[in-house]
């Protein structure tokens, strides 16, 4: 395991110098938002890239677009009271900030996990919006979730605590204002207990509400592979583009729940060899490659850690208890876990051990650092914004389903989603050159997304 680093440092590969207009609002940002480093860091990110717009287009200057984009339409922070086993009382906190609805109705998950805090909530709510608007869905951005970890505790508990949850947030939800999705420490059970509820209190059974749902239930075939399997897609396509491919790669990919598993997964089917992943519990190097079906046994079914992948799969898989995946030298590397997760340090020991490209799973899990040293060193980098957009955007598919009442088959499904994802490849490659950037795909991913949000917040007046 690794504890993830704030690093301090510019935006994602980029100078830190801004202009004097993006460095104002830069200095008004921190000034009103004390304290919140990972909200900063997202938003460098997002202002070290967006200044050829700027100049291209000053009527966005004029209507104070960034200062807009960056300020959420509105912070719901709420408590969540529930009891456990033994009937002791528990307080948590729950969040849900709903960032921007230019484009369609907030959507983005809930993460239930003991480090959500104010700062963590609206830097991936922000990452959303650019997110959501590069699927050219018509989806706003949001994010929620609670200070709650759902790890040890009991499925009764668990549906306790979703009750009270969505007791609250119910209010501010609905299928034409805010879909939230599952994230870290938010998977069906999680969200079957929540749609319940929901439905419920309101007495509607709204499929459209929630997204990530079982099959059984107004679930979309693909939904819960789709963020791993989209994030191999944009690997696929930056290889492509390279005149090369996944096939004899070493892969490295961190984490091992939902996007980490289906990452592994559709990486070998592309000809990836995945040798190691990671968990909190530390790493475990296959050098056979990894057995996802056992893997998926031992961290979806029985919940446990990757020691006991490697305890059952003998023969040469080792668990490093307490390490880093990044040790483990690869040509593809995947961080799938959670943010600030690769440091500079561990990237360029990516670079020496011939790493060609990375894409992120995870949303801002490579700090900027990192970001800096595969640029620098010319390694094929995918934004989370862009490499792991595949999950909402088979999300507003699972809308769409709900909608019309339908269900698509898989192939159907994933059909959509390389086209997808082929897209956003596209639209980063070709706004990156474009705004003179060839080959940045973080530049054209902010570039693209912002342009379209700000298109259509201009249109939409001062509101
Ligand atoms: P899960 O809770 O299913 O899995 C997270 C995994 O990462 C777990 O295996 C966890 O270990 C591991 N992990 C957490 N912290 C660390 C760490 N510091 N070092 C190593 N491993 C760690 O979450 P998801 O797979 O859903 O989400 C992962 C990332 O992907 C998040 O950044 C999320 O925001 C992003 N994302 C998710 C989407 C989705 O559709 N689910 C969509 C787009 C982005 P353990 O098993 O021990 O808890």
């Amino acid at each position: 395991m690794r504890t993830p680093t704030t690093e301090a440092g510019p935006a994602r590969g980029q100078t830190p110098r801004l202009d004097g207009k993006l460095e104002t609002i830069r200095a008004t940002l921190l000034r009103r938002n004390p304290g919140e480093e990972e909200f900063h860091q997202a938003v460098d990110d997002v202002l070290a890239t967006v200044g050829p717009v700027a100049a291209r287009r000053p009527e966005y200057a004029e209507a104070k677009l960034l200062e807009r984009i960056c300020e959420p339409e509105r912070q719901i922070i709420f408590r969540v009271p529930w009891t456990d086993d033994r009937g002791e009382v528990h307080i948590n906190r729950g969040y849900r900030v709903e960032f921007n609805s230019a484009l369609g109705p907030y959507k983005g998950g809930l993460r239930f996990d003991r480090s959500v805090n104010a700062s963590i909530m609206k830097f991936l709510g922000f990452e959303q919006v650019f997110k959501n608007a590069l699927t050219g869905m018509p989806i706003g951005g949001a994010k929620g979730g609670a200070d709650f970890d759902p790890k040890g505790r009991s499925d009764g508990e668990v549906m306790r605590f979703c009750q009270s949850f969505m007791t609250e947030l119910h209010r501010h939800l609905g299928e034409h204002t805010d879909v939230p999705a599952g994230d870290i420490g938010v998977g069906q059970r999680e969200l079957g207990y929540l749609f319940g509820q929901y439905k419920r209190i309101t007495n509607r059974y709204e499929s459209g509400v929630l997204t990530g749902k079982g099959l059984a239930w107004g679930g979309a075939r693909v939904r819960r592979e789709a963020t791993g399997y989209g994030c191999a897609y944009f690997v696929a396509e930056m290889l492509a583009a390279r005149g090369t491919s996944f096939d004899g790669r070493d892969v490295v990919v961190s984490g091992a729940g939902n996007v980490a598993l289906s990452a592994i997964e559709k990486a070998q089917q592309l000809g990836g060899h995945v040798i190691a992943c990671s968990d909190t519990s530390g790493y475990v190097h296959d050098p056979r490659g990894l057995d996802v079906e056992l893997l998926t046994q031992v961290k979806e079914v029985e919940r446990a850690d990757l020691a006991e992948y490697a305890r059952r799969r003998g023969d040469g898989a080792r668990h490093v208890a307490g390490g880093s995946a990044w040790a483990v030298p690869c040509h593809v590397a995947l961080p799938c876990a959670t943010q600030n997760e690769l440091s500079g340090a561990d990237a360029r020991r990516l670079v020496q051990g011939g790493v060609v490209a990375v894409a992120e799973g995870a949303n801002m899990p490579c700090t900027p650092d990192a970001v800096r040293a595969f640029r620098d060193a010319g390694v094929a980098f995918g934004p989370g914004k862009a490499a792991n957009a595949g999950g909402v955007a088979t999300s507003a598919l699972e809308m769409q389903q709900n909608a019309s009442r339908d269900s698509w088959t898989f192939e159907h499904t994933e059909r959509r989603l390389v086209e997808i994802m082929r897209d956003i490849h596209a639209a980063c490659r070709d706004t990156a050159a474009e705004y003179g950037a060839p080959g940045d795909y973080a530049a054209g991913a902010n570039i693209a997304g912002f342009v379209r949000v700000a298109d259509a917040m201009l249109a939409l007046g001062l509101i």
